[in-house]
Formats: structure tokens, C-alpha cells, sequence
């Protein structure tokens, strides 16, 4: 194989090997964060072509227990000041 080609294999895959590396688009989920629907998705093909959208924003990758704990942690952080 050349170069080049290895060059272009690698590029071809990197959506595969972001969503294999990343947990939250391995798992293959995706919420709106309005109605809490959840939907499965194809991480690697939705970095390639786009993320589903519902109720007019993008669906997000994190669970709604994740959101939770996140905004706890984002909360404590500004009581902090
Ligand atoms: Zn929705």
C-alpha cells in the first residue's frame, strides 16, 4: 500500500474511529433536550451527514442523567464565584 492511499484509508475512517472512541456516540443514542425523546442514531454517519433534529435544535448526546449531573456541577461551580 502507498502512502497515499494508507493517507486516504485513514481519512475515510475517522468518523468511525471518533464515534468508536468517543462513549456518548458509541452507545448510539441521541436526545432533544425539549420533549426528551430519544432516537438511535449511527454516530459515524451522523458526523459525516449531520445529527438529527428535533423541536428545531440539534439532538445532544447526553443522557438526560448526564445533563443532570453536569448542571449540578456547572451550578456548584458559579456558587463558587
Ligand atoms: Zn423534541
Amino acid at each position: 500500500m502507498t502512502d497515499l492511499s494508507k493517507l486516504i484509508n485513514r481519512a475515510g475512517s475517522i468518523h468511525e474511529t471518533i464515534a468508536e472512541s468517543v462513549p456518548q456516540i458509541r452507545r448510539g443514542i441521541v436526545w432533544c433536550t425539549i420533549c426528551g425523546r430519544s432516537q438511535k442514531v449511527d454516530g459515524a454517519e451522523c458526523m459525516r451527514s449531520g445529527w438529527p433534529v428535533c423541536h428545531g435544535y440539534t439532538m445532544t448526546i447526553d443522557s438526560p442523567d448526564e445533563r443532570a449531573t453536569l448542571k449540578a456541577l456547572q451550578t456548584k461551580e458559579a456558587g463558587r464565584g
